[in-house]
Parts: C-alpha cells; structure tokens; sequence
C-alpha cells in the first residue's frame, strides 16, 4: 500500500486517517553543494531516507510530497541555488500546518534534509501547535564528521558524500573532490557553529571560494550504505517515540 497521503482519494482520507495518524513533511532544498554533488543533494537526503522510514515504520505514518525550495540563502552567491527567504518558508510551513489540522490527523512531523532550515522549523514547531493544536515535531537527517574534517563535515563533505553515493552514485563526482576545511575554527572553545556558548552568522563562501566546508576526498560506499542503514533505523525509532510521546501524562490527541 502506498504510504504517500496524495495518492488518497479526498473522501477517502476522512476514513483512513485516525487521531493516531502520522503525517510526514520531508523538507529539502535546492542548493550549491561543490563540484561533485547535485544541486538537489538535500532533497534527495529528505525525500529518499523519509520514503524509507516511512515504509519501514508499522506505524500508520503517511507523507507528503518534499519540500524542495526552502531557505538555504546561504548559498545565495552560487548560480543554481534555488531558495526563497524566511518570511515565505515560515508561511508555506505554517499554511500547511493549518491543512493538515483539517485531515483527523493531530501529529505533524518535519523530516529535514538541510541544515540551514532548523533554526526556522523549530520556531514553525510551535507558531503551528499554538494555532492548530497539532502535536509538531522535528527530524533532521544528520552526519557524522570524518576524521580529516576536524568537526566541520557540515556541507559537503565526508558524510554527505558518502550518503549520496549510497542513494544516487550516478549523480556524484569523485574526481571533483576536494578538501575545504576551516581547520582555523578549530582552536575556539567559546564560538562555534552549532551547540556552542556563541553562535555566529555566516554564509557558505565565508570559508572559501569552493562553498564546500568538509573533506569529500574520504567518502566512500561502504560507509554512505552503513550510514543510510543507520538513518533508517533512527529514524523509525524516533517516529515510535513519536507516537508514544504525550507532553503530559494520559493527555488525549
Ligand atoms: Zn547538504
């Protein structure tokens, strides 16, 4: 049975959908990602690892169809990036939001493929809960770093690569690869990309020309096959937590 709710007949939604039902938005982008990866690397990593999850999971979880224009103006300065701006995402995520609150459905989960989103879908988490009611939830695609990228694999790199060689190999380029780490970052303790005391603003040429920041040159099949695994594994895991999860004890959907 297709787990994708567009392929439902409408009539046919208000009886198939339950309070229990579990709707998945995978969100993508379009964006600059180096020589040897597709424009469309995000969304691939959205839309592939949530059709898995989705269909993995006994669960009755249900997708929609990805998101493949989102805020990844970090990369504005490359030709072939495709995004649209804060205000626009925020409004599309929330509108949809408002749509699938009118479906018997009361749990909507974001599965991101893209960094630069998270900051704005954990803000839409609440903004879509405060207005519909609707349990809100956010799954991220994530990879490890490889050893050669000193904790900065974080657009293009070892992980990445090595997953889009495992999902789409006809789209990656290997000869291309090359290494563009800000190893100087690495001696700061205080300001950090993510999860640190400070923050910083950037975009992706911030760090060189390439917009690359990570070291493709390591990535390999045999670990985008383990990580994809792994992924897939996660990521029911989390939708079963998901299903169980009540913010507080014995609440009703
Ligand atoms: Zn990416």
């Amino acid at each position: 049975m297709s787990r994708l709710l567009t392929d439902l007949p409408g009539p046919a939604l208000a009886t198939t959908l339950t309070a229990e039902s579990i709707i998945v938005l995978p969100v993508g982008s379009i964006e600059h990602h180096g020589p040897h990866l597709p424009l469309s690397t995000d969304l691939i990593m959205a839309d592939e690892l949530s059709r898995r999850i989705v269909e993995a999971s006994p669960l009755d979880v249900w997708l929609l169809p990805p998101l493949a224009f989102t805020k990844s103006d970090e990369h504005d300065w490359a030709p072939g990036t495709v995004w649209i701006g804060w205000e626009t995402l925020m409004r599309t995520v929330v509108e949809i939001g408002d749509s699938i609150a009118a479906t018997p459905a009361r749990t909507l989960v974001f599965y991101n493929g893209h960094g630069g989103n998270i900051a704005l879908l954990q803000v839409a988490l609440r903004e879509i809960r405060r207005r519909t009611g609707l349990r809100t939830f956010l799954m991220s695609a994530s990879v490890p770093a490889g050893e050669t990228e000193a904790g900065f694999g974080i657009h293009g790199g070892h992980g990445e690569t090595s997953l889009i060689m495992a999902l789409r190999p006809d789209l990656v380029h290997l000869t291309m690869t090359e290494r563009w780490v800000p190893d100087h970052l690495a001696e700061f303790e205080q300001v950090k990309f993510n999860g640190g005391p400070v923050a910083f603003g950037w975009v992706s040429n911030d760090f060189g020309p390439s917009g690359v920041v990570g070291d493709p040159t390591t990535a390999n099949l045999a670990e985008g096959e383990a990580l994809l695994a792994a992924s897939v594994a996660q990521g029911v895991a989390a939708l079963d937590e998901i299903s169980r999860f009540r913010h507080s004890p014995g609440a009703q959907l």
